[in-house]
């Protein structure tokens, strides 16, 4: 697994306060509660990875993991963006994180391209499209984990993926996903490596 070895560096609540902008990063997006950290902690293959940005204080952080470096010594990273969607998140904070991931995803250099992930019982909701659009307009590549895809039988969430796919734009992709059952995680994790060689 080139995913494996992920630790923890830092939590930030602005893109000033991320790592150097140099090497190369993934950016992890998704709605609360869509199965972000699930995704991330099997991806690595570290149960604790990422639960590490949910400990109190730490909460609706940018969170930066760095990655071995790739085959070339080129410094790797993933990048936990925070994640809203619900109600419960202040206005305020809502509007200071969409701006603020407006500005990472415009400004930042070393970033490759984004892993969105969305719950395939409920795709693309306006966080999510919004996260598309942005990709969209700034020419990032965009791989989009349907996740919790145990949690449907297989043809309804191959019916849900492929109702997926028609509303994608050019260098986006989708797949389904699932970190209880295992459900493309291979493919998913090639899927980074590729987008942190672009
Ligand atoms: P986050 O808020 O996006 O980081 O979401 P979490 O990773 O914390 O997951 C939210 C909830 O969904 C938790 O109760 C997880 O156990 C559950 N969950 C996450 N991924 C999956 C999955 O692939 N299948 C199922 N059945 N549940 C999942």
């Amino acid at each position: 697994n080139p995913l494996q070895g992920a630790q923890f560096t830092l939590a930030a609540h602005r893109i000033n306060q991320l790592p150097a902008d140099q090497g190369a990063e993934v950016a992890f997006a998704g709605r609360s509660n869509a199965g972000k950290s699930s995704a991330l902690n099997t991806l690595t293959n570290h149960k604790g990875l990422a639960r590490t940005s949910k400990t109190p204080g730490r909460t609706q952080q940018m969170v930066s993991f760095a990655l071995p470096p790739l085959g070339d010594g080129t410094e790797a990273r993933l990048i936990d963006l925070p994640g809203y969607g619900y109600a419960k998140v202040p206005e305020e904070l809502r509007e200071h994180w969409k701006r603020e991931i407006d500005l990472y995803l415009h400004r930042r250099q070393s970033l490759r391209g984004v892993v969105l992930i969305a719950d395939i019982r409920h795709p693309l909701k306006e966080f999510d499209r919004m996260m598309l659009d942005f990709c969209a307009a700034t020419h990032l590549p965009c791989h989009l984990l349907l996740t919790k895809a145990d949690k449907l039988s297989r043809s309804q969430a191959t019916q849900a993926w492929a109702a997926v796919r028609k509303t994608l734009g050019e260098g986006q992709a989708a797949q389904m996903f699932s970190s209880s059952a295992g459900t493309g995680v291979d493919e998913a994790r090639a899927a980074v490596m590729a987008l942190l060689h672009t």
